[in-house]
């Protein structure tokens, strides 16, 4: 019910500008969010880097469908991966996490192909500055579009990932094309509220289906990214590593800014190649939600912030 409910807020502006107001709440935000300006990521990524961490940067905002502001996002991340050159991080330390419809994906029928050009544009960039791209998967009508954009996308700049969620029925077949192309995928639960028709409901059943694509990904020719914080699912990523003689830099572990950091630590210490997933800018919120959404207890640690005089 509480996630039914964050997940509706995420979606209202008034909420988002009633909670910026408050100062309590930027704090407990913190947690999540390396900060609202570009040169705040920077130096939030160059402190994990210096502790052995990857980082994969995302520029917040989503579902974008006036022309020039995609513009701008696109120039934005164009102008990130420039900076991050500049600060001595253009490696495969550094990776852009792109959403597509902050890109105009949304944007009617030629929605697509210009997300795709602009895509294009900053993978190009990205290229250019030595940092790696991955898109993100958004809610399961993007779906489609997104592996295809990301098909595309291979052809020219073949190290750019796309995320899959398991919650998705159709994730486990979309693992064997996405083997079979080499890509490196980033599998995750799926952090949308999604139907029935097309969606496991049971948390059992999406970390059944998590399992099934593992074994896919690590027994054929894709890079996996394995983006949870579930520790059964941590521990069977890396049997399936050894098994199958997989290298560091063969697979990551990957998890959110703000969330066990000490977990995130330790992997990297026993020698795993660990990204963390930093998000940055004004357009926290949605993003603020869902991580709310998904653990009681970060609600209640929020509201208890809230509270404190
Ligand atoms: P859960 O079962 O939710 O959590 C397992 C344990 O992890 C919990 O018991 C708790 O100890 C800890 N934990 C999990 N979440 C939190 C939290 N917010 N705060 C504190 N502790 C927590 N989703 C998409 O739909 N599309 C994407 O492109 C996408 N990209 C992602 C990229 C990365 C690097 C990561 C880590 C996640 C991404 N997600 C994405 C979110 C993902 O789908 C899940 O919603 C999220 O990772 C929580 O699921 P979990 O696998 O950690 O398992």
């Amino acid at each position: 019910m509480l996630r039914r409910v964050l997940l509706f807020a995420a979606r209202q502006d008034r909420v988002h500008t009633a909670l910026r107001a408050l100062p309590a709440s930027r704090a407990v935000v913190d947690r999540f969010v390396a900060g609202e300006t570009p040169a705040e990521a920077v130096a939030g990524g160059s402190a994990l880097v210096a502790e052995r961490l990857c980082v994969t940067y995302n520029s917040l905002g989503e579902y974008e469908t006036d022309p020039a502001r995609t513009l701008r996002t696109r120039d934005a991340f164009v102008a990130f991966a420039g900076r991050l050159a500049d600060a001595g991080l253009g490696s495969e330390v550094s990776e852009l996490s792109v959403k597509l419809s902050a890109l105009g994906q949304l944007n009617g029928p030629g929605g697509p192909a210009r997300a795709l050009d602009h895509a294009r544009v900053v993978c190009a960039a990205a290229k250019k500055a030595g940092v790696l791209v991955t898109l993100d998967m958004e809610d399961h009508t993007t779906t489609d579009s997104t592996l295809e954009i990301a098909r595309e996308l291979r052809r020219d700049f073949p190290l750019t990932g796309v995320a899959v969620q398991a919650a998705l029925r159709r994730t486990p077949a979309d693992c064997a094309d996405l083997q079979r192309a080499g890509a490196r995928v980033r599998l995750v639960k799926g952090a949308y509220r999604e139907p029935a028709s097309v969606a496991f409901q049971r948390r059992a059943d999406v970390d059944r289906a998590f399992v099934r694509c593992l074994r896919t990904l690590f027994a054929g020719d894709a890079r996996p990214l394995v983006a949870t914080h579930d520790p059964r699912l941590i521990g069977i990523t890396t049997e399936l590593a050894r098994r199958h003689g997989r290298r560091p830099g063969q697979f990551e572990h990957q998890m959110l800014y703000g969330v066990r950091g000490g977990e995130q630590r330790r992997l990297a210490a026993a020698g795993h190649r660990v990204r963390v997933y930093l998000p940055f800018g004004p357009e926290w919120y949605g993003y603020f939600t869902r991580r709310l959404a998904e653990r009681p207890a970060n609600t209640l640690f929020f509201l208890r912030a809230l509270a404190r005089p």
